[in-house]
Parts: C-alpha cells; structure tokens; sequence
C-alpha cells in the first residue's frame, strides 16, 4: 500500500481509541469543558446509559459563531498555545482532541452562544472529511454538547459496551468525582429522564460536608474529620475517616491534584503509609483530600486521559501528604497510634 494522509475522520476515530472507551470518558471530557468554560451550573442528561444520548448543557463563556468549526477540529484548543502553557497547565483540558475524537465516533452537535451575540449557533461534523454544518438555534449563554449514538460507526466499540446499567453506574461515580472537586459549581444527573443528582452549589465549610455525604454515604459524612495542612508550597485540605470509623468495605478514596482528579501510586501510598497499622489488613483509607500545588511543579501531560500525573519532586509531595495525615490522625487517635508505635 502506498503511504497515505489518512482522512480526518480516520485519524480522530484513531485518536478517539485512546481517550472514549465508554459513555463515562465522554462524560468526562465534555464536563471539564464545561468547567474549564467557567461554569457554575452543569446538567447531564444520560439515556440508556449514554449509549443512546448524552447532553451536556452548561452556562459557562460560550464559543463564538466564528470559532465552532475550529472547536470540533483536531488539535485545536482555546488553552494553551506554546510549550511553556504546557509547562504550567491550569485548565483541565489542553490536548484539543476531545470534541474532534468524539464527533468522529457518535453524532455530536454543539449549540454555543457567548455573552457577545444574540443568537447561539449549532455546530456538527460529519463524514470522512468532517465537514462541519452550523446553523442558527436558541440557546442561554454557555453550551450544549450532545451525543447521540455513541460508536453507531465504530461496531468494534460498541461491541464492548457493557448493560446500561453498568455504564451509568460508571457514569455516576465519574460525576461523583467530579462533583466533589468543584463544590461551587452546581450539578444534576438525570437517566432515562428521572432526575437522579441534583447538587446545589456548596459555598461554605458545612454545605460542602452535606455535598461530602449525600456522595459518600451518611456514615463517612458523621465521621469525617477535616484537616488542612500547609508546607512550602503544598496545601493539603479535605476529609479523612479515623481508622474505628472504617468499615469493611467501605471505599470511599477520592483524590485530586490541583482539582483535578486522580489516580495516583504515590498519593494512595502516602495516604496508606499515613495510616499504618492503624488499619487492619480488611480496612481500606477512606478520604476526600485534595492536594495543591504550583502548576509548574506537576507535569499533567503524562496521560492521554489525564489520570496520572508525574510530580517533579515527588519524594517532597510523598512525605508532606503522608507527615501531615499522620499528624492529623494522631491527634484523633493518639492512643491507639502509640499502642501501634510501642
Ligand atoms: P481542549 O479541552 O483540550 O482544549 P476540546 O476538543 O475538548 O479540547 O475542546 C476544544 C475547544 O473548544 C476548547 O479549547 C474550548 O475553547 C472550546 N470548548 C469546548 N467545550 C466548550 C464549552 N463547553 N464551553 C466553552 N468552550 C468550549
Ligand atoms: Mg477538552
């Protein structure tokens, strides 16, 4: 075969591979639009658990009539625009491929007005050139993402797709991360049309623990302790379980990096180093903490879907997050810490 420029809808279905494996990472990617778009109010809309539709309806800064097109292209991005940006990431997103790689593989149609213009404009790609339509519609300021048929013309993909219900209970822990992260951002989840999350947004220290339980449980919200923790640079803050409120099963582990949410090895190893012998080999750390730190300490860009991140001096980040959590667990229990340590 001779060498050959693959047409665009080839090449975003390609890329599409590596970020939209299910309706969730969808999800994900039009949410920390949204959020990257200032939001303070994001509706999602699932049917038949995103297979079928997923609306994403937000009231952030809009994209012009003149800038859809680029919007939907591959590497086309409003959030960085030189490898120093890079370097310093404070948006969620940077890579410019999410609505590119997502209309190559469902039909997608984004409905945009910015506080600048009168009427909002509709925006979609279609067939091998992806080509993109745009016309006039009615829309507040903000967006609409909408997603019909996910992978109708990708079978492979869709053969993997799991039941419904297994794709929106995905679906609804990734909005549970993600509601978690912005406390002043309001939310509702929806399926088949039955609201099903409805999240004021929660501006104060109370509010945000009621957010904490109505997404962990009654029984992580009682026995949460807050802590808050502050050393060169680093900020730690958020809720943790002493170790006689952990139950068995319980796992409630959410973490994130300058608000973004993770993964990470060497987190989850501080957090458990923190705890020690305090837990027996069944208990598992239940948290919601948030670790801060200069954009220009962590390198995001390791991840296609951003799970991971690579901290540049990850010994420093390790023993902060695991000297101040043990500090903060000593105080709850210092008897039991000393009978451990004796
Ligand atoms: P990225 O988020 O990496 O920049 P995307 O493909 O997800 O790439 O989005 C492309 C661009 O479209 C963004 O940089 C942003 O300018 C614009 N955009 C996408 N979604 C929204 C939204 N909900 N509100 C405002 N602008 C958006
Ligand atoms: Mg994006």
């Amino acid at each position: 075969m001779p060498i050959q420029i693959l047409p665009p809808q080839l090449a975003n279905q390609i890329a599409a591979g590596e970020v939209v494996e299910r309706p969730a990472s969808v999800v994900k990617e039009l949410v920390e639009n949204a959020l990257d778009a200032g939001a303070h109010q994001i509706d999602i809309e699932i049917e038949k658990g995103g297979a079928r539709l997923i609306r994403i309806r937000d009231d952030g800064c809009g994209i012009a009539q003149h800038e859809l097109t680029l919007a939907l292209s591959r590497h086309a991005t409003s959030k960085i625009s030189s490898l120093d940006d890079l370097e310093q990431i404070v948006s969620l997103g940077f890579r410019g491929e999410a609505l590119a790689s997502i209309s190559s593989v469902a039909r997608l149609s984004l409905t945009s007005r910015p506080q600048t213009q009168d009427t909002a404009w509709q925006a979609s790609a279609e067939g091998r050139e992806m080509q993109v339509q745009l016309k006039p519609a009615a829309h507040p300021v903000g967006s609409t993402v909408e997603v019909l048929d996910l992978f109708f013309n990708t079978p492979a993909r869709r053969k993997f797709l799991r039941t419904e219900k297994t794709e929106f209970f995905h679906i609804d822990e990734l909005i549970k991360r993600l509601a978690l992260s912005r406390f002043d951002v309001g939310w509702t989840l929806s399926h088949n049309g039955q609201v099903l999350r409805r999240l004021k947004p929660a501006t104060d220290q109370d509010r945000q623990l009621q957010r904490v339980a109505t997404l962990c449980g009654r029984r992580f919200g009682d026995s949460a302790c807050w802590i808050e923790n502050q050393h060169q640079g680093l900020r730690l803050w958020g809720w943790l379980l002493p170790p006689a409120a952990i139950e068995r099963q319980s796992n409630c582990q959410y973490s994130y990096v300058n608000g973004r949410m993770m993964r990470d090895k060497l987190l989850n190893h501080a957090i458990r180093q923190a705890y020690g012998d305090l837990l027996t080999q069944e208990q598992q750390p239940a948290f919601v903490l948030f670790l801060e730190l200069p954009a220009s300490e962590v390198d995001v860009n390791v991840h296609p879907a951003k799970h991971e991140v690579r901290f540049h001096q990850a010994r420093l980040v390790h023993d902060f997050v695991s000297s101040a959590l043990e500090n903060a667990l000593r105080q709850l229990a210092p008897e039991s810490l000393t009978q451990s340590a004796a």
